[in-house]
């Protein structure tokens, strides 16, 4: 098996965010982001030459370990994964026989194959439409007033994108250390049931 990726770190713990938070999961970081969010808590990433190139052999072989100790998925994140072509990747890790996560801002196309797909959209670098077609939730981060009407706007465009199919779930997520995000979210899902709120539970916690 050949192919590297630049890796900011991998670890097994819970998943803090979105649907499946607080399930096993193991992690694998990619580097590398270019889409500038000035809220970003993993900036370290951003540059993708400063991290190790990892062999994907070396990740399976991890994501391998992390099964047999209880993860029960494997969570691609960055950085923005989808700025490399994902495809060796998670043919590489069908070995490890987990279910494959995903976790984009959707600037990029979709590459390799997933389970999961979790869409965070970004107003300042909207996303493709195939990434709201083929998203499985989508989770907006709140910090004013305007992240809901972006929220309402992207929830919109997926329902157009799969041509009338299931829409993806529907999630706020207030920043983080913001309390007004905290206070709209939590109004906004009161008064909206087609939305739900999700919490950086692993943050919350001091877990990674
Ligand atoms: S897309 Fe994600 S990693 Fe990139 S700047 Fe935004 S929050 Fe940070």
């Amino acid at each position: 098996m050949t192919g590297t990726l630049p890796v900011v770190e991998t670890f097994h713990s819970l998943q803090g965010e979105g649907l499946h938070a607080g399930r096993s999961a193991f992690f694998i970081r990619l580097g590398g982001c270019n889409v500038g969010c000035s809220w970003c808590d993993t900036k370290h990433s951003w540059p993708a030459d400063v991290h190790p190139q990892r062999r994907l052999s070396a990740l399976a072989a991890e994501a391998q370990a992390a099964a047999i100790t209880g993860a029960a998925f494997v969570v691609i994140t960055g950085g923005e994964p989808l700025h490399h072509d994902l495809a060796p990747l998670c043919n590489a890790l069908a070995a490890a026989g987990l279910p494959l996560h995903l976790e984009t801002s959707g600037v990029d196309p979709l590459s390799g194959r997933f389970a999961w797909v979790t869409l965070s959209p970004k107003a300042h670098r909207p996303p493709l439409p195939e990434l709201l077609a083929a998203c499985d939730e989508l989770k907006v981060v709140v910090h004013g007033p305007e992240d809901l009407d972006f929220a309402e706007a992207m929830a919109t465009q997926a329902q157009a994108a799969r041509g009338g199919n299931a829409s993806p779930q529907l999630l706020l997520q207030p920043g983080w250390d913001s309390a007004n995000g905290q206070t709209l979210a939590i109004d906004y899902v009161r008064q909206h049931p087609q939305w739900r709120l999700s919490l950086q539970s692993h943050k919350l916690l001091g877990l990674r």
